[in-house]
């Protein structure tokens, strides 16, 4: 049975890597080479028992998934959603092994979750759930095994909680275990706003190629993600004319003072509820006519239905996965751009890899010295893509999934897997 892959069906899975396999190994059945890639390696799951504040007890289904580990340990976030499933973790696993590779970084992929709405426990539910998740799972995760961070409603404080129960079992000082950590217990600097520096240097080096300076911006989600690219963005001279988060959102024609915004705004805010502010729904903010259309909030925000209403010229994917495959076949037919997420948002991983390397060898790194480092990484990566795009004649999601699926089925086949 084939899995669903969101952005990416398996089709185009196969086919890329049965292009890839082609060119890097001759003969053998096309069904060995699509197998490699088409099931997770590793899958773990738990449903952990916790003691609520009133001294109830619930159960929270949690999974962590290692899906290719060739290239390196798996690495990946842990997400706390109400949507959180098996099927979605596993979706995600794989996009963290192609994100990683697209990027160049040696490590595989993974991801782990929790199916909880965390705006319904309380903080040190919150606390408990996050140590239990680290008690259920520590025997199959490590520095040199599988390294989890942050994802969708997880943050630093969370990772030192993991940290700290990890460090705890294992008896010793192990801050390579998760990455995004406070930066007192060995976090990176640069880390919390790594994905949006990282999308913002992408969707630069895109705009330098095709020579246009400044650009209207629409930005649906303004989580850490959002919020830190908008603040970028801003800073670099672009003009942010909508904002919003899961509420809602706030459009301004003229451009929204971003930095006002941003001292007022503590996370857990409405934006819509803000004053002296034009309202804009977050349906609306996806149809505006903007030069770039950022979605950085969750899953399938662009789909059939409002596919034809996009009048943005470029989607900067911050998201995991914000088109559907069928949007996505629409916008490909299109003058839509789509920068795709496994380049637009590694930015976040690629210093989760800073990070570790800063843990693994006790020498820490200047802000300086971890951006520059990731501006390295990230113009590298989009050169490649750009170049296979070139090269195989595809848009850039196909030569970014070709790039990355070359790179695991190397590293597979060097292990004599293939
Ligand atoms: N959760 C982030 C992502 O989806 C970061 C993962 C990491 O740093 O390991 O890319």
């Amino acid at each position: 049975m084939d899995i669903d892959l969101g952005n990416n069906s398996m089709e185009t899975l196969c086919k890329t890597c049965s292009i890839q396999l082609d060119k890097i190994k001759n003969g053998g059945r096309f069904i060995d080479k699509k197998e490699i890639l088409k099931t997770p390696r590793k899958t773990f799951t738990a449903n952990i028992p916790l003691k609520m504040d009133d001294g109830s007890v619930e159960i929270f289904p949690a999974f962590r998934i290692q899906y290719n580990d060739a290239r390196g340990p798996t690495k990946g976030g842990i997400r706390f959603h109400q949507n959180v499933s098996q099927e979605e973790v596993k979706k995600l696993a794989f996009l963290m092994t192609i994100k990683s590779a697209v990027v160049d970084i040696p490590f595989g992929g993974g991801k782990g979750g929790v199916k909880v709405n965390p705006s319904k426990i309380s903080e040190s539910e919150k606390e408990r759930l996050s140590r239990e998740y680290i008690r259920h799972f520590h025997r199959f995760i490590g520095p040199e095994q599988d390294i989890p961070a942050p994802d969708v409603n997880t943050n630093e404080k969370i990772m030192g909680w993991m940290t700290d129960e990890y460090e705890k079992i294992k008896g010793r000082k192990l801050p390579g275990i998760l990455t995004g950590k406070p930066l007192s217990l060995g976090g990176s600097k640069g880390r919390s706003y790594a994905t949006s520096l990282g999308g913002a240097i992408i969707l630069e080096e895109y705009l330098k190629e095709e020579s246009i300076d400044r650009v209207e911006v629409a930005i649906q989600g303004f989580g850490n993600v959002g919020s830190n690219l908008a603040k970028i963005l801003h800073d670099k001279g672009h003009k942010i004319v909508a904002v919003s988060d899961a509420e809602g959102g706030i459009i301004d024609n003229e451009g929204i003072d971003i930095m006002d915004l941003y001292g007022k705004y503590d996370g857990d805010g409405d934006l819509s509820k803000m004053k002296d502010v034009e309202e804009i729904s977050n349906k609306e903010l996806l149809e505006l006519d903007v030069d770039v259309l950022i979605p950085a909030a969750i899953e399938n925000q662009i789909h059939e239905e409002n596919v034809d209403k996009i009048k943005a010229n470029i989607i900067l994917e911050m998201a995991n996965s914000p088109v559907t495959t069928e949007a996505d076949k629409v916008l490909e037919n299109s003058n839509t751009v789509v920068i795709p997420d496994i380049l637009a948002n590694a930015g976040g991983v690629t210093v989760s890899y800073f990070e570790w390397l800063q843990n693994i060898s006790h020498e820490y790194w200047t802000e300086e010295q971890v951006n520059n480092k990731l501006k390295a990484y990230m113009v590298r990566a989009f050169k490649q893509v750009r170049e296979t795009s070139e090269n195989d004649e595809c848009g850039l999601r196909e030569a970014a999934y070709i790039l990355g699926i070359r790179r695991v089925l190397e590293a597979e086949k060097s292990r004599g897997n293939l």
